[in-house]
């Protein structure tokens, strides 16, 4: 229909966006370039194992966020994990308590947005790349050349850096908020065993997640201890520091794999041998996480989310923070926004 929204993007801040429309009885159509819904809460399925890719946990401390929250463990997506935090060095290991509650998606990461998904029209393998306006009305324009539209308005909710290249000449005002927006990258990688990790000294049997302190290697999480996972092999998500993986940013994945897998070998007392490795690999994410969360107060009231006359739309974690739950909270603030218009 002509009012229709078109949302680019089928992350967790464009579903939630979708989400609103949709209950207020709007038309919206999803546009997504990988083949799933989740961009950076996605999940890999590699023999045996499934491990996730990008966020290994999230946190709920705003109260809306903790009502959504509670509705996805109705709904069996979502559990608590992991119930400690671990800081570990050759040294030793010693537990982080910081009382927050922390959350993964069941029983993967991408079961989430997945489910988020469910009744929203997302057309998947489709890659957005230019606007146009027609009158009042916008179209967009994929890389095959085919022509969607027409559509009232615009949401673009993918990385800030995708978006300015998405805007154009057509917001800039959205445009200079996205430059002034950069992301980080990062490399992820994975490695699974044919056996358990072996019970060492001074290392506790039941880790689930550990920070570390090493230059390279910043998170590695168990993906076997996630809920929903505890039939699967041992495997590991190796998340690496950011300014480590900016340096070495046009490194191959399989040099980046072996480094993790290096920096893995020296947080556990020498001499350990670790078990034979069945699969290992990496992701390079260019936009991992926006460097300044880009929220700001307008008369004293958070603005997370933009909008413009035009029908153009911003939202997504580069809008507000870093974290899974401020992508939601803009994708969701921006949607009520949206549903009243
Ligand atoms: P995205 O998830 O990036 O969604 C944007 C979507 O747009 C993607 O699916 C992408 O494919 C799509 N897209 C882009 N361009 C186009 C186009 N031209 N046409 C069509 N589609 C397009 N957060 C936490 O809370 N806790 C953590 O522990 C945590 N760890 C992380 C670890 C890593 C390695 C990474 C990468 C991120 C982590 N985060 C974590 C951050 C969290 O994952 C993100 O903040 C959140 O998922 C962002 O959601 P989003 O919807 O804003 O963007």
């Amino acid at each position: 229909s002509p009012a229709a929204t078109a949302i680019i993007g089928a992350g967790i801040a464009g579903l939630a966006c979708a989400q609103n429309l949709n209950a207020a009885g709007k038309a919206v159509q999803l546009f997504e370039k990988a083949r799933g819904p989740g961009g950076r809460m996605s999940s890999k399925r590699r023999l045996q194992a499934i491990f996730d890719l990008g966020a290994q946990y999230f946190t709920a401390r705003d109260a809306e966020f903790q009502e959504a929250v509670a509705r996805w463990q109705q709904a069996d997506c979502v559990a608590p994990w992991p119930e400690k935090l671990w800081q570990a060095s050759p040294l030793g290991w010693e537990a982080q308590h910081d009382g927050q509650l922390r959350y993964a998606g069941k029983p993967r990461m991408s079961a989430l947005p997945r489910y988020l998904a469910q009744g929203l029209a997302v057309q998947t393998e489709t890659r957005i790349e230019i606007l146009e306006r027609d009158g009042s009305q916008w179209w967009l324009i994929d890389s095959n050349a085919q022509r969607h539209g027409p559509f009232a308005q615009v949401v673009i909710s993918t990385p800030a850096p995708q978006a300015q290249a998405l805007l154009g000449e057509w917001a800039p005002r959205l445009s200079e908020i996205c430059r002034a927006t950069p992301q980080r990258a990062c490399w992820a990688g994975w490695v699974t065993f044919t056996q358990p990790l072996p019970v060492l000294p001074g290392v506790p049997e039941t880790w689930q997640i550990a920070r570390l302190a090493h230059p390279a290697l910043r998170l590695m999480s168990r993906n076997q201890t996630k809920p929903g996972r505890e039939e699967q092999d041992e495997s590991l998500s190796l998340i690496a520091h950011l300014d480590w993986s900016e340096a070495h940013l046009e490194s191959s994945a399989d040099e980046v794999a072996n480094f993790l897998l290096d920096a893995l070998r020296s947080v556990f007392p020498s001499p350990t041998h670790l078990p034979e490795i069945e699969d290992l690999g990496a992701h390079r994410w260019r936009y991992a996480q926006p460097a300044e969360p880009a929220a700001f107060q307008d008369e004293g009231r958070l603005v997370d989310f933009h909008l413009e006359s035009n029908g153009l739309a911003l939202c997504g974690d580069g809008c507000r923070g870093g974290r899974v739950e401020d992508a939601w909270l803009s994708g969701h603030h921006l949607g009520q926004a949206l549903a009243k218009t």
